[in-house]
């Protein structure tokens, strides 16, 4: 039998690797459908239910027969859901023109960087980094140039930025609450930074996804809020996956400069068209319903996080800073790699083989040396997992 010719796939595909933290998803799934019993701390997925009042906005949504195509930038009520709310939290003013509806966060980054970045230029991406972010510059012929946080506690500075900027930069990518440092940028550095992109003519990409998750005394900040000579050189998406635990639903949204905002409507208008119509009814509830279980998920990660990052402090070879936002923490493991287990992802690997423990490697997010777990778990699955590895790494 002959073999199937080779598909001659695109140049532009060379540099890109697939999602890291989707793998292990999916790595999870195949074992559980084995019958394996895997504790699944990869991912970063809300265990919560999407709350009711927003299922049944979603019911109504498709009872009422809105299950057509929508404009390609979502509906003006959702538009104008996003931008009240935008105004009411952080108090900046966008007109319509200014706010994109996306298939979840993932798109509006994707288009957000596809608009502006061409082959050659710099993006300063500080690391770690959400896996995505380099990838989608690599996509669009862009060069990823990192930002080393490490030496700062995984804290972006304004000088830090300054330091790798070159003729070539065109955009800095921003995330903060940080997956996977759970690092909050404070108010007063977020706008030393945007004056520094300012200065140097260069843009800023704002990924908001953990906004509403950030733990007291830190209060939720976004640079929606910076004065307009400032926020006009930022794009900012958001995502309700997370805040409202809505990761199927595929629902995210831009506000940012018009012009940017328009090429970005071009590309999703030939890409996925509208956001799905029911989800938009949904995310509307979302944002203009009541917050209460907001509140509570918080609470409940909060709780999470003040269980296990001691218990992993506790473990001999590994410790970890407290996360400040999001729902992830960075163990760094370089205390037990060995030469059985070099690298970050061979001890993710044994994990997932040997202790039934599912965590992303810390390399996937340029922190090798760290492993990311995330604690959107129930607490017992945590426990359970905590001491799971604990046993691993005491009898290896
Ligand atoms: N953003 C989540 C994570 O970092 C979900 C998976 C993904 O889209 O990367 O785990």
């Amino acid at each position: 039998m002959t073999s199937p010719p080779r598909v001659p796939l695109a140049d532009r595909l060379a540099r890109m690797t697939s999602s890291s933290t989707l793998r292990v998803l999916q790595m999870t799934e195949k074992l559980r459908a084995e019958g394996i019993d895997v504790i699944s701390l990869g991912a970063g997925e809300p265990d919560f239910p999407t709350p009711e009042n927003i299922r049944e906005a979603a019911i109504t949504a498709i009872e009422a027969g809105f299950t057509k195509y929508t404009s390609a930038g979502g509906i003006a009520d959702l538009r104008r859901a996003i931008i009240e709310r935008m105004r009411r939290d952080f108090g900046g003013e966008y007109g319509m023109e200014e706010v994109i509806a996306t298939v979840g966060g993932k798109q509006a980054i994707f288009e957000a960087i596809a608009a502006i970045v061409n082959p050659g230029d710099e993006v300063l991406i500080p690391a770690p980094f959400w896996v995505t972010f380099p990838e989608v510059v690599h996509f669009c012929g862009g060069t990823p140039v990192l930002i080393d946080t490490e030496p700062t506690q995984f804290q972006l500075t304004a000088d830090a930025v300054r330091e790798r900027i070159t003729p070539k930069t065109k955009l800095l990518v921003v995330n903060s609450p940080n997956n996977p440092t759970g690092r909050v940028v404070p108010a007063e550095e977020m706008r030393r930074i945007v004056e520094v992109a300012a200065e140097h003519n260069i843009w800023v990409l704002i990924d908001d996804c953990y906004l509403y998750f950030v733990y007291p005394p830190v209060a939720p900040f976004s640079a929606i809020g910076l004065p307009s000579e400032l926020r006009d050189r930022c794009l900012v998406t958001g995502s309700f996956s997370k805040t409202y635990a809505m990761t199927g639903w595929r629902i995210g949204y831009a506000l940012g400069p018009s012009e940017w905002i328009k090429a970005m409507l071009m590309i999703q208008s030939h890409s996925t068209s509208n956001p799905t119509s029911i989800s938009q009814y949904a995310a509307i509830e979302a944002f203009a319903g009541r917050q209460d279980s907001v509140r509570e998920m918080l609470d409940e990660y909060r709780r999470r996080r003040d269980w296990l990052i001691p218990a992993l402090n506790d473990i001999p070879g590994i410790t970890c800073v407290m996360p400040e936002g999001a729902f992830y923490a960075l163990p760094n493991v370089r205390g037990v790699l060995a030469d059985d287990l070099p690298t970050s992802r061979a001890l993710a690997d044994a994990l997932l083989e040997h202790a039934g423990v599912a965590v992303t490697s810390g390399s996937a997010f340029g922190a090798e040396g760290y492993i990311r777990l995330s604690y959107a778990t129930a607490l017992d699955d945590l426990q359970r997992a905590v001491e799971r590895i604990r046993d691993f790494l005491d009898r290896r």
